[in-house]
């Protein structure tokens, strides 16, 4: 009897202490009685917020971690310079090549004309498709991931707003959908 009155009052607090983290409510009390504190704060749409020591925000409703948004931002992060050539990256195109690539645009030009010339193109286009496909594999991968463990910290509240941020979807089917799709893009390399 007295085992079973420990339980319920343990995971009473239990649940108290996951919603306060998740809310980002950690100096609150953790209640007694029946039920939890209604007390917590709603987040909208580029709030940024401190919570568990790690600063978040909604974005494109979803519940986001700015460090690992930052994190994110920096693989496709443009060098000064071409590390092929030397001259200044500043086009348009050469922040969009360059993380596949890591060369300037005109660099790409250059070499795959040559390419051409001695009929190896065929061979590095598909390599290159390959590539690319793996880069993608690889960017799914990472966004996945960082989906799931939200998933796993919303899935603590079970009700409300904090559960509509990833669209209620659970980590397995996250999971399910993670396999599917790089079986889908592993299908599309090349031989
Ligand atoms: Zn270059």
């Amino acid at each position: 009897m007295k085992d079973n009155i420990l339980k319920k009052e343990f995971s009473k607090k239990d649940v108290q202490r996951a919603r306060n983290l998740v809310t980002g409510n950690t100096g609150a009390r953790i209640t007694e009685g029946v039920g939890y504190t209604k007390k917590y704060e709603h987040h909208i749409e580029g709030d940024v917020w401190e919570e568990n020591g790690r600063t978040w925000t909604i974005k494109n409703g979803l519940k986001q971690n700015i460090t690992k948004m930052d994190k994110f931002k920096k693989i496709g992060k443009l060098p000064l310079f071409c590390p092929n050539c030397n001259t200044l990256m500043k086009k348009h195109l050469d922040k969009k090549v360059f993380p596949a690539y890591q060369k300037c645009f005109d660099c790409i030009v250059d070499y795959e004309a040559q390419l051409e010339k001695e009929g190896k193109s065929e061979e590095y286009f598909n390599n290159l498709k390959n590539q690319h496909i793996q880069f993608a594999i690889n960017g799914y991968k990472e966004f996945m991931k960082d989906q799931m463990e939200q998933s796993n910290a919303n899935y603590i509240t079970e009700a409300g707003d904090v559960e509509n941020w990833n669209g209620g979807k659970s980590k397995e089917e996250l999971e399910r959908e993670l396999q599917e799709g790089i079986e889908f893009l592993e299908n599309l390399k090349v031989e």
